[in-house]
């Protein structure tokens, strides 16, 4: 069995997950579903990035320890994630015992190597980034230079620090990245070229003062020091495999790794992750898959803009799980930003959900039930429309195998237009025996609610115990290969919604 290791950022539980950490999350659910139907053996990791000043900041302002908020936080993300019926196999969260060992051994090793120095640093830098900024990086304002992200005045810092050499790693990273198809989009891979190629590559920080931040692993020969909170992020995707004490475990599931990132951490994911990957002596991931960014007027979702939409909202809108998901997937994009528009989402859910797939579910089943009492046995089905299914089943599979879940999605609900309109063409209610038309129009379900599986996954296995059949996997070709239909009732899915603005 191929195994699947799939990834989401660690999240920083500053605050509850919104709708933009739900995009990602959903994204890396319904590939590890599709992956899980199709036979692999899927590894699909998410968890919270919990350490560092910001939470420490968080914690002391509502007067708890940073433990104990980032315990109430990994408890909420957890049942944020449970309500979008999110199915990961192993939530990981930066403070877990496992990982702070993998985290320091991992220091010493490449410490060992003489990868990692200590130096002075002077610079400007940002709290809220916990970040310092270079002179090509930092805008200035009034003459004095600000953070590009925060737009507040950069603290002047002098500072003794551990530093990474990340620039040894320079033509290894042209290399890798101009060689390997690792990122995806390859865009991506270009942009990242292209800065190393004009900025080149510096040493970084990878370590903070206890004084100034004290909510971190600390580095293990030096107290007064705790480890960089992304250098500390990064390695979860070591620890959560039992890197330190299951080699055979981390092999199996590294090989076939695949980071899904939003591309505002494009940079860390390449340049700085693969150079530590390679100062472990470990391979780069297969694969690091970019999408862009959900946006909500004009900006990328998030606290401190105050233009984010709860997730809350969108499942009491919708009514299910499988809605909020599909609406989701289906404005999905890795180039562009999505605008997230409740208007254009509920004329996705009308007309895809409700109007398509659902309708057809209750008619067919309505009919089954009345001309045969929902016993349907195998008929030849008509080649076109033999074709056309194994048309869309093909592309469909293409489309998942290079994460295009938008297209997956559509080709789904096509499935589902060809048995409306071939319901329509044949009339089946007005003929006396329409056993062919009915199991015709039931092979159609039946492939769009195994297409749709990934993302609307309560749906689908409701439509299958109604009719008679199982969510089996599709990549083995599934048309005309059952031999009976049990149409037990008639769903109703997707009720149709009103727009509310
Ligand atoms: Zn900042």
């Amino acid at each position: 069995m191929d195994t699947f290791y799939i990834t989401t950022p660690i999240y920083y539980p500053n605050a509850p997950p919104h709708i933009g950490h739900a995009y990602t999350t959903i994204f890396a659910d319904v590939l590890a579903r599709y992956k899980r139907l199709t036979g692999n053996n899927v590894l699909f990791l998410t968890g919270n990035d919990e350490h560092g000043l910001k939470i420490q900041k968080v914690a002391e302002k509502q007067g708890k320890t940073p433990k104990e908020f980032t315990d109430e936080m990994a408890e909420l993300f957890k049942k944020y994630w449970l309500s979008l019926d999110i199915n990961y196999d192993h939530f990981i969260r930066t403070t877990d015992d496992y990982h702070e060992r993998t985290v320091k051994e991992a220091f010493n090793y490449i410490y060992k190597k003489g990868l990692i120095y200590k130096a002075k640093y002077a610079g400007f830098y940002c709290v809220e980034c916990e970040k310092y900024y270079s002179p090509e990086e930092y805008v200035e304002v009034d003459g004095k230079p600000h953070c590009p992200l925060h737009n507040k005045p950069l603290e002047y810092m002098e500072e003794e620090t551990y530093y990474f050499k990340l620039s040894e790693f320079e033509k290894y990273l042209l290399d890798v990245l101009s060689n390997k198809d690792i990122v995806y989009p390859r865009s991506y891979a270009d942009e990242v070229l292209s800065k190393i190629n004009k900025e080149g590559l510096r040493d970084i920080s990878i370590a903070r003062p206890v004084e100034r931040v004290w909510w971190g692993i600390p580095v293990p020969f030096d107290e007064k020091y705790v480890i960089y909170v992304w250098f500390d992020a990064l390695l979860n995707y070591l620890s959560a495999l039992d890197y330190l004490n299951n080699r055979d475990k981390f092999n199996k599931y590294w090989s076939n790794a695949h980071h899904v990132i939003g591309k505002d951490i494009l940079w860390f994911h390449t340049v700085v992750w693969f150079s530590i990957l390679r100062a472990l002596d470990i391979d780069p991931p297969r694969k690091v898959i970019v999408h862009a960014f959900l946006t909500s007027k004009g900006a990328k979702m998030s606290k401190s803009v105050g233009n984010v939409v709860p997730i809350e909202e969108l499942l009491s809108r919708y009514g299910s799980p499988d809605a909020v998901r599909y609406v989701l997937m289906r404005i999905f994009n890795m180039d562009k930003d999505s605008e997230f528009d409740f208007e254009l989402l509920d004329n996705i859910y009308n007309s895809e959900l409700a109007d398509t797939y659902g309708n057809l579910v209750r008619r067919a089943g309505v009919l089954a039930q009345k001309k045969t009492d929902g016993k349907i046995y195998r008929r030849n089905i008509d080649s076109k429309i033999r074709d056309e299914l194994e048309n869309k089943l093909k592309s469909y599979i293409d489309a998942m195998e290079n994460y295009e879940v938008s297209k997956a999605a559509s080709i789904a609900i096509d499935t589902a237009r060809l048995g409306n309109q071939y319901l329509n063409d044949t009339k089946p209610w007005e003929k006396k025996d329409p056993s062919k038309e009915l199991y015709t129009v039931l092979e159609t379900i039946r492939l769009a609610t195994i297409l749709l599986y990934p993302f609307t996954p309560r749906a689908s296995d409701l439509v299958a115990k109604a009719f008679g059949f199982t969510i089996e996997n599709p990549s083995k070709g599934v048309v005309e290969s059952i031999e009976r239909y049990n149409v037990l009732s008639a769903p109703i899915l997707f009720k149709k919604i009103m727009s509310k603005k």
